[in-house]
């Protein structure tokens, strides 16, 4: 048995050259399958890390792109994306990042105007 390299295969369906852990399969494809076997066990630790519970405190479209970078760095260490593609995703999330936060700081300083201007009673 070759043990020089993963045994998974990528999505292609070439074999997976990357060096794999004790499990005989990458990092990338074995998070992969850990994942999935997780999926009915939920007290597994993958679900408790740090990671999971700071991603839980995302907003939901926040969530999205997060799970698409991650899931895209892991297709880029698998060779199933090319790196230029992993790298055009993280400019673009960045510009989503830098959208969502210029919406989120024009909510929060309309909600103080209207809170102000109620006090004043600019509002009646
Ligand atoms: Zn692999």
């Amino acid at each position: 048995m070759n043990t020089a390299a993963c045994q998974s295969t990528r999505r292609d369906g070439s074999a997976c050259k990357a060096t794999p852990t004790a499990s005989g399969h990458c990092f990338a494809h074995d998070s992969a399958l850990q994942e999935r076997t997780a999926n009915g066990r939920r007290s597994g630790g993958f679900n408790k890390s740090n990671a999971r519970r700071a991603a839980k405190t995302l907003p939901a479209d926040m969530r999205a792109l997060a799970a698409q970078l991650m899931q895209g760095i892991s297709e880029c260490h698998t060779g199933a994306l090319d790196p230029k593609r992993l790298s055009a995703m993280g400019t673009a999330a960045g510009a989503v990042v830098r959208i969502h936060e210029v919406a989120e700081t024009e909510q929060r300083i309309q909600a103080l105007e209207q809170a102000a201007s109620v006090r004043k009673g600019w509002g009646s």
